[in-house]
């Protein structure tokens, strides 16, 4: 996740109202404003080709939403559990934080979504390996 941060998501800022403005580079040299509601993720707006007015969660969006520090996120104000350590807290506040955007993806997203992040995963192992 943090090859997002570092190549693709050039900001990611935090609104009043507890959404997020994001800037995320596309594929090729252009760029991508991102608006993110965590609580409403079918609010969040991307002006991609995929996602310009229409109600699509693209990966724009789900970048941005990677950079959103979660325990700032909205919808975990009122979460109070007992985790055994740290990790298992951020763990669990990652999993609802995904699991909101999920919920919230189409079948077709979802599968779209999932190629993409293994696709990347992929990547990553390979620079990994390979060096740059
Ligand atoms: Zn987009």
């Amino acid at each position: 996740m943090e090859y997002y941060k570092q190549n693709k998501v050039s900001s990611c800022t935090a609104n009043d109202d507890g959404t997020y403005e994001g800037v995320v580079s596309g594929s090729s040299d252009e760029s991508y404003s991102v608006h993110v509601d965590m609580e409403h993720p079918r609010k969040s707006t991307c002006n991609c080709p995929l996602a310009n007015c229409k109600k699509v969660i693209c990966k724009h969006i789900v970048a941005v939403s990677l950079c959103v520090d979660v325990s700032e996120a909205e919808c975990f104000k009122n979460e109070k559990t007992l985790y055994a350590s740290e990790e298992e807290e951020r763990r669990t506040k990652k999993y609802y934080k995904y699991m909101s955007y999920a919920k919230c993806m189409s079948q077709r997203e979802l599968r779209e979504a999932y190629v993409e992040l293994m696709i990347e995963l992929e990547e990553i192992r390979l620079k990994e390996k390979y060096g740059k």
